[in-house]
């Protein structure tokens, strides 16, 4: 498609869009009176209006039947997070059995590591990508020196070669092979958080598990943004967060996939709770854990309803777009973006860097050469949300259930403007 830098050509795109009436479903900051441009959906999403009535139902079941609720709510408690199963599923690629939600993502993952990281003399190394997001090299150096090891001698990060700014494939897959028979765990993030590249999660895991390593995905950035088929693929386990591209509110409830090989297994490290037992047998107060024959297996406490609620609001989008129409307009809209940045720095005779490069999702990572964050500053009072990681980078994240094309062009007009003004 040819694209132009014109107000009548971005709504000439919007009015074929067929996710343009989600637009209206979701609730827009105001700057200046003024409905922003919105390009933090990689950070946290917007609330979807639908999202309130999911939660007053939980309030309401609370106030009137207290205790009860647990069984007789509208949506009982006490299983509340098995409805999430079936469609997050879709989303992720997975079984309904290899899907479950629960806690927060950096917690889920120190839980998962529990059971997939058992690091023997001979095989006990890491391999993650080089400055993953700061929460991950956390918990990678606190699980290392849990283990009694030195995190030095046990983190292998993946570098980037001179002068670029993304992962090759094949220098990955080289290194897991170097690693070989030392290698227990490759944990990385799906989409880069930064740069917002991809990783070819189907080759890294293949290559993974040929070596013998368990291979895990942080999904962070990739859930409700790029396409996964974790069961095919054959991951070990994955976690994600709810409230980046999937819309479900600060903080709210985070997302597992154990793949189906681990599941029923006796033997398993895990750490256990009451969640996690038989349901059938739950409220017996037995003594012995009996684990759910599915991924709830990794449940600890009883279900944070008021946190799972919204996160089962977005699902019932997700349901009805379907992630392949999500993708369609992603693709188009960044694309578009991408045009929208060429021609504004043309025209400005700026030298604005995409840093992401074409294996890549909503995000594009813009390195501004030659400005200040007083860009950045200029383009949040004009209505342009995006965020800015030093040195000089803004990321922008037109989501696609929201954003609109004329978003891109309004962007791009204010982005000139703001040039020119600096
Ligand atoms: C957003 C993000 C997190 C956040 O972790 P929480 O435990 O939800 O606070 C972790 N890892 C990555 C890669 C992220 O992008």
């Amino acid at each position: 498609m040819e694209f132009k830098n014109t107000l009548e050509f971005a709504q000439s795109l919007d009015a074929k869009d067929n996710l343009k009436s989600y637009r209206d479903e979701f609730f827009f900051p105001k700057i200046k009176g003024k409905e922003v441009i919105y390009f933090t959906g990689n950070s946290l999403g917007l609330q979807p209006k639908r999202t309130k009535a999911f939660v007053d139902e939980v309030m309401k079941d609370w106030g009137e039947l207290a205790v009860e609720g647990h069984f007789y709510a509208e949506k009982p408690w006490w299983d509340y997070h098995e409805r999430l199963a079936k469609p997050l599923a879709k989303v992720v690629g997975a079984l309904p059995e290899e899907v479950s939600v629960m806690n927060t993502l950096t917690v889920n993952l120190h839980l998962l590591m529990v059971s997939f990281y058992n690091p023997t003399k001979t095989r006990f190394k890491i391999l993650c990508e080089e400055k993953a997001f700061p929460s991950d090299q956390y918990m990678f150096q606190s699980q290392v020196r849990f283990h009694g090891l030195d995190p030095d001698e046990t983190i292998v990060e993946l570098k980037k070669r001179d002068g670029e700014n993304h992962w090759r494939t094949e220098d990955i897959l080289e290194t897991i092979e170097e690693l070989g028979d030392e290698l227990a765990l490759v944990l990385i993030g799906g989409v880069n958080y930064y740069n917002g590249q991809v990783m070819d999660m189907k080759a890294i895991t293949k290559t993974g598990k040929a070596v013998g390593a368990n291979v895990g995905w942080d999904l962070a950035h990739a859930v409700g943004n790029v396409e996964l088929k974790l069961h095919d693929w054959d991951a070990d386990f994955a976690s994600w967060c709810s409230y980046k591209y999937m819309n479900s509110g600060p903080g709210n409830a985070s997302g597992i996939f154990v793949n189906k090989r681990h599941l029923n297994k006796k033997d398993i490290q895990r750490f256990e709770g009451w969640w996690g037992t038989k349901k059938e047998t739950r409220f017996l107060m037995k003594p012995e854990f009996e684990p759910m024959e599915n991924a709830d297996a990794w449940q600890i406490s009883n279900v944070p309803v008021l946190s799972v609620a919204p996160y089962l609001a977005s699902l019932t989008m997700f349901e009805e777009v379907g992630m392949a129409k999500l993708i369609e307009k992603r693709n188009l809209i960044v694309s578009y973006l991408e045009f929208i940045l060429h021609e504004i720095d043309k025209e400005v005779d700026s030298s604005f860097e995409i840093i992401t490069p074409k294996d890549r999702g909503c995000q594009l990572s813009v390195f501004l050469h030659g400005q200040g964050k007083s860009l950045f500053n200029y383009l949040m009072e004009n209505g342009v949300v995006t965020d800015w990681r030093e040195p000089n980078v803004i990321r922008l994240a037109p989501a696609p259930f929201y954003c609109s094309y004329e978003d891109m062009y309004r962007f791009g007009q204010i982005l000139k403007s703001g040039v020119l003004a600096n």
